[in-house]
């Protein structure tokens, strides 16, 4: 029999409306207000995130802003300041890590902690996150939504639960109760698309989901069905992974000839950036900071960066900054062995679309 040393205590600590909360946080005179972070709604832009006052007129991320400005006219809209998003992020990291070293990076405001092995001195999971809670109010002047759980997949639907300022425990003896009422939506990895599925074989539940036998799970949703059946008992085995946060992404590729012409030197500086941007979209990153590599001839090395305004993973973007930092160097005039391409500084999500702020 286990002992109960190997009940898992792990927490999802999801930061409310996070870019959002900065500013209001910063600006006080925002309190209350619908407020949208994003592009201008006379241009192209969409909306990055939106307030929790503004999501009640049906405003979501993502969006365009000229329909969000539609639906919520007097909404305030703000320019995103993702530096300043990344300095609070780092600020809030560096209080998760009082509390545990086990922790895993969802996004740039949501973290799974795993804090079984460093109950002390706070003496429970729910006694961490109350205080996990606290600090960051005290601290930071910002809420964050808490969910306690056995495993990753309780705690992160008890985070969504009770949103925004919420902690929401869920005992190891309270996974069915807890889950049994909610609609099979709740579950991660259950889009839209899946919950028709699992609707029009009438089940709507995840109580009702989780009186079906494996059997019929796989017939129905073939590999998934196995992942249903577990996820309906609160069962999730995998573990909080502390994998770094990539810093950065390159690729670089070294000629059999030398490259002596500008043009060539675009073509190949076109391909390496498509490269890097098909990376940075693959593992839904974007890069704030660009850098291109070139070796002449001579094998004499050297780099050329530039922080961008905004985060992007568009590859004309990375191509157009690119081919002007390969011009900061001595292409042209001396032959060239290698390019390479570089993205660094980056940050969760495919918010290229956030280029088009006017
Ligand atoms: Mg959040």
């Amino acid at each position: 029999m286990l002992g109960a040393a190997a009940v898992r205590r792990i927490l999802h600590c999801d930061m409310d409306s996070f870019y959002a909360s900065v500013h209001i946080r910063d600006d006080p005179s925002l309190e209350g207000k619908p407020v949208i972070i994003g592009g201008s709604p006379k241009g192209r832009g969409v909306v990055a995130a939106a307030s929790y006052e503004v999501r009640k007129y049906g405003v979501h991320s993502a969006m365009p802003a000229a329909r969000a400005v539609r639906l919520c006219p007097h909404a305030v809209f703000i320019k995103p300041d993702f530096s300043r998003y990344r300095a609070e992020s780092q600020e809030i990291f560096d209080i998760f890590r009082r509390f545990t070293t086990v922790i895993q990076p969802v996004s740039i405001d949501e973290a799974y902690l795993d804090v079984s092995d460093h109950l002390e001195p706070w003496g429970s999971g729910t006694a961490a996150a109350k205080e996990i809670k606290r600090q960051v109010k005290q601290e930071r002047g910002l809420t964050v939504s808490v969910g306690v759980g056995p495993n990753r997949l309780i705690a992160k639907i008890a985070s969504d639960f009770d949103k925004p300022d919420g902690l929401t425990v869920v005992k190891p003896g309270r996974v069915h109760a807890f889950l049994d009422p909610m609609s099979v939506r709740s579950l991660p990895g259950v889009g839209p698309a899946t919950e028709r599925r699992i609707k029009r074989a009438g089940i709507e539940t995840i109580g009702e989901l989780r009186a079906e036998p494996l059997d019929r799970l796989e017939q129905l949703f073939g590999r998934h069905g196995s992942t249903l059946y577990r996820y309906a008992r609160g069962i999730d085995e995998r573990p909080v992974r502390m994998r770094h946060t990539r810093k950065s992404l390159s690729t670089e590729r070294t000629y059999a000839e030398d490259l002596e012409q500008l043009e060539e030197m675009d073509a190949e500086i076109d391909r390496l950036s498509e490269k890097v941007a098909a990376s940075l979209q693959k593992k839904e990153l974007s890069a704030c900071t660009l850098t291109v590599k070139i070796r002449y001839g001579d094998f004499t090395t050297l780099t050329r960066s530039r922080t961008l305004d905004g985060p992007t993973n568009e590859p004309a973007v990375i191509a157009g900054h690119a081919r002007e930092l390969l011009r900061q160097s001595e292409v042209g005039k001396r032959s060239v062995r290698l390019l390479g391409v570089g993205a660094s500084n980056l940050v969760r999500g495919n918010i290229a679309q956030l280029e088009l702020f006017a």
